[in-house]
């Protein structure tokens, strides 16, 4: 599968998976026309992903919800989906970890902590190359043991603990509370996600502006995983460092 990000952070978040056949949208929290100019630098059109899927109602995650269910079924838990702009019929209530077929891609969803009702991770199959993803953005945990390896990980890895410290100023302790530290990944890499034997890259998505440190993030995940880490840019694209 490839893995594109189109913008990443508190100001907004979109990612395709595709394969050779299927494409589907991962969050639609950018401005709908930026949505779909992004979409084109990649030369791909709406009315070629079979559905989004969003994670939570949060603005930076849902924000074009609704301008988008004119072209694909909304796929989100039946909470977020209370939350959020949906046109008639095209929402598609997600039940822990109900499986849901999306062309060749099979999409299952699992709650996780965040300051909002609902909130999901969800892991997608590519069934076409035989290749898992696991994707987790907003939360503050992860809580559940997934003893298999996943080929891709896309997860918040939102600030450094003590850079927030030093910077702390009123949203620190919603930060804190709500978003996944580097520290706390690093415990989700050793305790939840923790099998690598499979996995090819990390992806680190919605980094903060003012707390998150990218080149300190991406090594110190590679020296614990052992696995190619990308830092997903607010601008769209990933680095490596
Ligand atoms: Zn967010
Ligand atoms: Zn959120």
């Amino acid at each position: 599968m490839e893995i594109i990000c189109l913008a990443s952070s508190s100001a907004g978040n979109a990612y395709v998976v595709r394969n050779e056949k299927h494409a589907i949208l991962l969050e639609a929290g950018i401005d709908f026309r930026l949505l779909k100019t992004r979409l084109l630098d990649h030369r791909i059109v709406l009315t070629a992903l079979g559905a989004v899927a969003i994670t939570h109602s949060h603005g930076d995650h849902s924000r074009a919800s609704e301008k988008v269910s004119r072209f694909m079924p909304v796929i989100a838990s039946e909470a977020t989906l209370k939350n959020i702009k949906v046109l008639p019929n095209r929402g598609y209530p997600l039940n822990e970890w109900q499986k849901v077929y999306i062309g060749s891609f099979e999409l299952t969803g699992f709650f996780v902590p965040h300051d909002c009702d609902g909130a999901m991770g969800f892991i997608i199959h590519d069934r076409l190359n035989d290749e898992k993803l696991i994707f987790v953005n907003d939360a503050n945990m992860v809580i559940y043991h997934f003893k298999e390896s996943f080929d891709y990980i896309m997860i918040e890895c939102n600030h450094v603990n003590d850079i927030l410290i030093s910077n702390a100023d009123d949203r620190a302790i919603r930060v804190a509370k709500s978003h996944m530290s580097l520290e706390t990944l690093k415990i989700v890499f050793a305790k939840s996600i923790n099998n690598f034997s499979r996995t090819k890259a990390i992806y680190l998505m919605h980094l903060s502006d003012g707390n998150s440190d990218q080149n300190r993030m991406i090594k110190e995940i590679e020296k614990q995983t052992g696995v190619p880490t990308y830092a997903c840019l607010k601008e769209g694209g990933v680095t490596s460092g």
